[in-house]
């Protein structure tokens, strides 16, 4: 799936209209969650039909287009399976019971319910919400036109703190002919460089949310020196809001073209399966942890890697620090300890990158555990 964005240009009126479309999309999604905790093994079939109910019983919910519906009642769907997976592989700690949603932020459409002009410039939503025409501005080098119409699998509209954007997922065949490289890489994700290669080069790390910190913290003050519900603390909040969105907007771009940088430049990536659910309860290191942002590159990885059909496998996380990748005896070292000095062969080397060859080695000779998926399951 290749995902095309732009930004919307439209009313104050249109913009109601999406937000009530985001709404009922809610409504619908909390509704079917309400019906799988009030009555016994309600199944996705269930909730599909429940749809139809919903929009009989509720009219400003038929006025979203069908498809549209049953995908809001595809999200509570997909909470309520998350749970159940969660169980049934008795993942530690909390089961991520589904919840009620206040904040939703976006409505999907699938391939009806909206109609795009030729030249790529408009798109109508056609249902009942009353959205009409939007004229789509910014990415001027990708051209969604280019694609057939039923090639677009889905259209999102997503409310964010600078505006609203429309989101074209495309299922396109793969385009890309990878150049084989002869080069098989693992590496290590870190703190200290965002990640060290197998052959020993380290990428650096940008600590996005920490260079930006001074701003954000001036920011937050401000909002909190605004009169609550004033018009300025208003204004303020909206200022942080984008703020932060332009870390996370900073983060998403480096994540992803480092990984295509990776990706086209070697033949088999192996990385080790951090759960960094686990590594973020270090709360010393959360922030920074965070701020790193390896899941959505990992994400990215895999989703490239699947792209040019260049492997990409998880190893599970044992051991990988401590293991000599020169003889495979232990050494065991605190943190703090960056060289990897091996007492039984001798082999002198930098602690990241001697996890990066181990992480290889397990990778190539199978005892790493499964092609990686998981990244992308979990982002
Ligand atoms: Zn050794």
């Amino acid at each position: 799936m290749l995902v095309y964005e732009y930004k919307v240009d439209g009313t104050k009126q249109q913009y109601a209209a999406i937000d009530e479309a985001i709404r009922v999309v809610q409504f619908i999604r909390n509704k079917c969650l309400r019906k799988w905790m009030d009555e016994r093994g309600v199944s996705k079939n269930d909730l599909q039909g429940y749809c139809a109910v919903l929009a009989k019983d509720s009219p400003f919910a038929a006025r979203l287009n069908s498809q549209a519906r049953q995908a809001s009642a595809d999200r509570a769907w997909a909470s309520i399976s998350r749970f159940y997976d969660n169980c049934k592989i008795k993942k530690p700690g909390k089961k991520a019971y589904p919840q009620f949603q206040h904040d939703n932020r976006s409505v999907e459409y699938k391939t009806t319910g909206w109609k795009l002009s030729p030249d790529g410039r408009h798109i109508t939503f056609t249902d009942g919400c009353g959205i009409g025409q939007l004229r789509l501005v910014g990415n001027k080098k990708q051209h969604i036109e280019t694609f057939p119409e039923k090639q677009i699998k889905r259209v999102r509209i997503v409310r964010r703190a600078d505006g609203y954007f429309v989101q074209f997922c495309v299922e396109s065949e793969r385009q890309i002919v990878h150049a084989p490289t002869g080069k098989q890489v693992g590496i290590d994700v870190g703190l200290k460089a965002f990640y060290t290669d197998s052959e020993g080069n380290t990428l650096d790390n940008p600590r996005f949310l920490s260079r930006a910190s001074k701003k954000l913290k001036r920011l937050h003050r401000r909002v909190c020196k605004k009169q609550k519900k004033s018009k300025n603390r208003k204004k303020a909040r909206k200022r942080l809001a984008k703020a932060y969105l332009k870390v996370n907007r900073q983060r998403e771009d480096f994540a992803r073209k480092q990984a295509s940088t990776l990706i086209t430049s070697s033949d088999l990536i192996a990385y080790e399966n951090l759960q960094i659910a686990n590594l973020v309860k270090n709360h010393r290191l959360a922030k920074s942890i965070h701020d790193a942002s390896w899941g959505r590159f990992l994400w990215w990885v895999n989703y490239y890697g699947d792209m040019h059909e260049v492997p990409v496998i998880a190893v599970a996380p044992h051991f990988t620090t401590q293991e000599c990748s020169g003889c495979g005896k232990r050494v065991y070292k605190s943190l703090r300890v960056r060289t990897h000095v091996c007492p039984h062969c001798g082999l002198v080397i930098d602690r990241d990158h001697n996890a990066a060859l181990n992480i290889l080695s397990k990778a190539l000779d199978g005892t790493g555990g499964h092609s990686g998926t998981d990244a992308r399951n979990r982002a």
